[in-house]
């Protein structure tokens, strides 16, 4: 396939915003591209050439990839990263440049899809001292032989700008309109997503091995699972209506998440991002060879900081220390850490996540041996409100925070949230009863002692329709003097000079950045106001919701990826659930 064709499409689908016609062109793409490389072309549309989970990355630096375009153009590097200032950036840059060049050159040969994915990939894959040099040669190859619109995603792709908007779950859509006859059949394919974290694997065996294949797909340790997610309520009465039956209720431990896949004697870690986590945690990875008697399984579990002497549990904040210290194995004695496994998905190549909780719960005692650092979730099997509220008292003074409330019938849904799960947490002295998780998008310089410094930042939550970051507050509470600096640090990377193009806001802050750092908020309650985007004109007109009294807690996620963050959709549930609340309280009033 010609890359000429895959560049057309990416440039359509970078025009539009509008989900139908996204699925549109994908659909009509995936239909004429050849069988073997149907899995590039969709890493690819995702902006990668491999799964995230494997970590192998493109890595091209946009100094590095001016230098190329200016190579193979003659420009040069101070006037093409003008050109992208001023464009917004460097692949817009590259085609305009290649415009001019474009006139005098014939091109030999046209580039094809498998010759530029292979590029990349070797570009990824290039280490040790040579590896910049050898990732110049290969791109300025590319280049050299690209017309300007080819360059112009060639750029996009190695710099890691591609971002055309589209979803994970839109490629999906592409996938089922394009071979299986639209959305009815479309869940088959998601189930495979859920179960892989692997778009281009899910669409290889689409493709190559058909849609009955596809049916009887299953998980496979190495590959991470997408996790099952909770809901949230308020009160134990509520949650036990919503399930119905018997519930148990776990201790709600606050850690990382881990899914553990073992095979043999082989362990990898991965996060609730599906991040291979395996290096930052060698003494979990010798917690889960020694607790769990199984040759080839995927356990979940959540890794806690505690003290050994006393067997007290740590604050999250502690465990993330780990994370930012590059020495581990001197970091492992000063904040040791254990497992608390609470579900297990495949227990010798065989499928669990079809059966019921308890069938998995009773599987995971049998194979999870305790010990000091590993040991099997609390819970207790009820159906009284009462108990629930003791137990989740109990929990909180064991240092948790609070219980997760499930059904006991329930199967392990990946990459669901719904209401089989119920995280129930201590009740906060306020209108919202939880935390929420907001992406930073940009800062406010500070005044005084903080002059020249951040001093606030603007927040948003993700909106999963139209995939977008949408403003919903701005705070400075909570945060020490060290916080600011730690911020300072780690959100250099994402500074950018205008607002980022999946950015919603009518606010214009002092700095902008790429959506990538996830913080955790608190506020007293849910407002409508008109400064901010976040479910704009949903609930009034001219109105988005906004925090108010919105404070830092301390706790940056990077567990969490800015998709990962507290979305529109449960923003407004909030909102809605406390006008309920206002609702019957006002009936209340009346009544006396
Ligand atoms: P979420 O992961 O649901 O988006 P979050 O990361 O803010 O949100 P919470 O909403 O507080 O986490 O709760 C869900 C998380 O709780 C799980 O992802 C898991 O890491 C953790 N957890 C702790 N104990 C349990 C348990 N017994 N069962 C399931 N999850 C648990």
């Amino acid at each position: 396939m010609h890359f000429s064709e895959f560049a057309e499409a990416l440039a359509k689908l970078s025009e539009t915003t509008k989900r139908l016609e996204m699925i549109d062109i994908l659909a009509n793409l995936f239909r004429k591209t050849d069988k073997n490389l149907i899995d590039k072309i969709v890493y690819m549309i995702q902006g990668k050439i491999h799964p995230d989970y494997m970590g192998i990355e493109i890595g091209v630096a946009e100094k590095l990839a001016s230098k190329a375009i200016s190579s193979v153009s003659g420009a040069s590097v101070e006037k093409i990263e003008e050109l992208a200032s001023k464009l917004g950036d460097l692949g817009s840059a590259a085609e305009q440049i290649l415009m001019k060049k474009a006139q005098l050159t014939l091109f030999s040969e046209p580039l094809t899809v498998e010759k530029v994915y292979s590029a990349l990939d070797r570009a990824a894959r290039a280490s040790g001292s040579g590896a910049q040099e050898t990732k110049l040669r290969i791109l300025a190859g590319l280049l050299n032989q690209s017309s300007p619109l080819e360059a112009k995603f060639i750029v996009r792709l190695v710099v890691g700008t591609l971002r055309l908007g589209v979803a994970d779950y839109t490629i999906l859509d592409g996938l089922a309109e394009a071979f299986v006859g639209g959305k009815e059949n479309r869940a088959v394919i998601e189930r495979a997503y859920n179960l892989s974290s692997d778009l281009g694997l899910v669409a290889k065996v689409l493709v190559e091995k058909g849609f009955d294949e596809l049916k009887k797909f299953g998980p496979e340790v190495g590959r991470p699972i997408r996790p099952m997610l909770a809901e949230r309520l308020t009160r134990a009465e509520e949650v036990l209506e919503k399930i119905g039956n018997d519930v148990s209720v776990e201790y709600k431990l606050d850690g990382e998440r881990v899914q553990v896949h073992k095979n043999g004697d082989r362990i990898t870690l991965f996060s609730r991002r599906l991040e291979n986590i395996t290096h930052h945690y060698p003494d979990v990875v010798k917690i889960s060879r020694e607790s769990i008697s199984l040759d080839k399984c995927i356990v979940e579990g959540e890794i806690v900081a505690f003290n050994p002497e006393t067997g007290e549990l740590l604050p999250f904040q502690e465990l993330m220390h780990r994370r930012r210290k590059y020495d581990v194995e001197k970091v492992m004695e000063e904040i040791p850490a254990m497992v608390y496994f609470f579900d297990i998905l495949v227990v010798d190549g065989m499928d669990l996540t079809q059966q019921p909780y308890l069938t998995r719960r009773s599987m995971l005692t049998k194979y999870v041996k305790e010990n000091l650092y590993a040991k099997i979730v609390p819970n207790i099997i009820t159906r009284n409100p009462e108990e629930i509220e003791a137990f989740m008292n109990q929990a909180i003074s064991d240092g948790c925070e609070g219980v997760v409330v499930k059904d006991v019938n329930s199967v392990y849904r990946a990459g669901a949230r719904e209401f089989s799960w119920i995280k129930l947490k201590r009740e906060y002295r306020s209108e919202l009863a939880d935390t929420l998780d907001l992406v930073i998008v940009g800062a406010f310089y500070g005044k005084g002692r903080r002059t020249g410094k951040y001093g606030a930042f603007l927040l948003a939550a993700y909106d999963k329709d139209r995939d977008m970051f949408e403003s919903i507050s701005k705070v400075g509470t909570g945060f020490k003097d060290e916080d600011f600096d730690t911020f300072q640090k780690i959100l250099e990377p994402y500074k950018i000079t205008h607002r980022h193009s999946r950015v919603d806001s009518k606010i214009e802050p002092d700095v902008w950045f790429v959506p990538a750092i996830v913080i955790e908020v608190i506020a007293s309650e849910i407002t409508l106001s008109p400064i901010h985007t976040a479910g704009y004109g949903l609930i009034k007109k001219n109105a988005g919701l906004a925090l108010r009294f919105p404070k830092f807690t301390g706790r940056i996620r990077d567990d969490k990826g800015p998709e990962d963050a507290t979305t529109v959709d449960e923003i407004i549930e909030l909102y809605q659930r406390k006008l309920t609340k206002i609702a019957a309280e006002d009936v209340d009033v009346d009544k006396v």
